[in-house]
């Protein structure tokens, strides 16, 4: 005799990981694509990370926002909250000015 286990296979996908989106995560609509924002705390984070808005470093434990494009989420960056803000409202390429003095 060979008993069998008829246990019903609960097939879970390994990617269970995801987090079903938190509260603090938004979408937002740029002019390069749909970013993922996420405001973090700092809290949770335990290593310096340099905003690609001002390209300083923002300090560990600083409330910031994460950002990455929706179809690229390795490409995920960390912004300072302000800068952020700037990014959104930045009209197109008016940042360098060409008057430059000449030595
Ligand atoms: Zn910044």
């Amino acid at each position: 005799m060979s008993p069998r286990k008829n246990y019903p296979k609960n097939k879970r996908p390994q990617s269970a990981e995801r987090e079903s989106t938190p509260s603090n995560e938004t979408t937002e609509e740029h002019p390069d694509g749909i970013y993922i924002v996420r405001k973090l705390t700092g809290s949770a984070s335990n290593k310096p990370y340099r905003c690609p808005g001002c390209d300083q470093i923002i300090p560990m434990a600083t409330p910031h926002i994460v950002a990455w494009l929706d179809y690229d989420e390795e490409g995920r960056r960390h912004w300072h909250s302000a800068c952020w803000a700037k990014k959104n409202n930045r009209g197109p390429r008016t940042e360098r000015t060409r008057n430059a003095p000449r030595y």
